[in-house]
């Protein structure tokens, strides 16, 4: 249950539930911005793929490993963040999809990353194959907005709430993750974003000359963490172009310099050395013109939400 911080009873009881063999078919996991909503769902599906006996999810077979590296071919995501909204067409999608059997998991796990964003014709749809899906099928639903979902797929599902982390459990992991900042910025920090650990992130870093989203997009992408790209993206749709346009600027300057590590240069930062090194130079190039292809977007007036979540897609192939 590491990656998933605070929320100590929620995770007292999943474990019970792992350790009898008791998963839900149907969970809905809700919570506000950056509390870990990403982190659970990959806990619980790691829980469902495990081949481990005891102890799951280990962390460690195969299968656990392909779905925390965010590769396992039967966790499919039922989201396209192009659009505003989840379509009809998409849930349509999955669950024609359902009755394929899983390619070597366990269990075939969709997972909706912006579920209240389905409108009726989606969630009457889903509510469909969530009242009778195949034994090996599972759905995981993250919202910020758990009443947007109809009564009907509620009532079907098992409710996990996660709540902000608390002062001290905030201040920890701040610190952990900032080891060079004094306690008193790192309080000061939590205090104005009320425990929500993402974007507490974002005002410690202020100043810095990597910005700590360029420090998260910097091991994401030398790790080829998709997962990891999305969480960092999702809560960006967000921002302000204002805001966006730098930050994106500062990632090109990145990926700049991973290509002169490349070239055999010596990196300005540690985190470019880190992209040269894992990095092609054809990956790093690709992703540096996506990204100045969506400051372009962004200065052209399409929309943050738009430009983050085709970013999504565009980082991730
Ligand atoms: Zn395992």
């Amino acid at each position: 249950m590491e990656g998933l911080l605070g929320n100590e009873r929620l995770k007292k009881g999943l474990a019970a539930a792992f350790a009898a063999d008791r998963l839900s078919h149907c969970y809905l996991i809700a919570g506000p911005a950056g509390s870990g909503k990403r982190s659970l769902a990959r806990i619980l599906t790691a829980a469902m793929e495990c081949t481990a006996g005891a102890g799951r999810p280990c962390g460690k077979c195969l299968q656990c490993r392909k779905v925390l590296d965010g590769v396992h071919p039967d966790v499919i995501t039922v989201d396209d963040p192009a659009k505003k909204t989840v379509t009809v067409d998409l849930v349509r999608k999955a669950r024609t999809d359902v009755y394929i059997k899983p390619n070597e998991g366990l269990r075939k796990v969709y997972l909706f990353p912006r579920a209240a964003e389905m409108n009726a014709a989606a969630q009457n749809a889903l509510l469909k194959v969530i009242e009778e899906p195949p034994d090996y099928a599972a759905f995981l639903l993250l919202t910020e907005a758990a009443e947007r979902l109809l009564p009907t797929i509620r009532s079907r599902a098992v409710t996990l709430r996660l709540a902000p982390l608390s002062e001290a459990e905030g201040v920890a992991e701040l610190a952990r993750r900032f080891p060079d900042k004094g306690r008193a910025a790192l309080a000061d920090a939590r205090g104005r974003v009320e425990g929500r650990l993402g974007q507490a992130m974002g005002l410690v870093g202020e100043g810095e000359s990597l910005a700590p989203e360029t420090q998260i997009f910097a091991d994401c992408f030398a790790r080829r963490d998709r997962l990891g790209l999305t969480e960092l993206l999702v809560p960006l749709e967000r921002r302000k172009r204002e805001e966006l346009i730098p930050l994106f600027e500062q990632w090109t300057e990145l990926l700049s310099g991973a290509l002169a590590v490349r070239a055999g240069q010596t990196g300005r930062w540690e985190a470019a050395e880190r992209i040269g090194r894992s990095r092609t130079s054809a990956e790093s190039l690709r992703a540096l013109e996506r990204l100045r292809r969506a400051a372009e977007l962004l200065q052209g007036n399409v929309s943050p939400g738009a430009v983050c979540g085709a970013l999504q897609v565009w980082l991730a192939e």
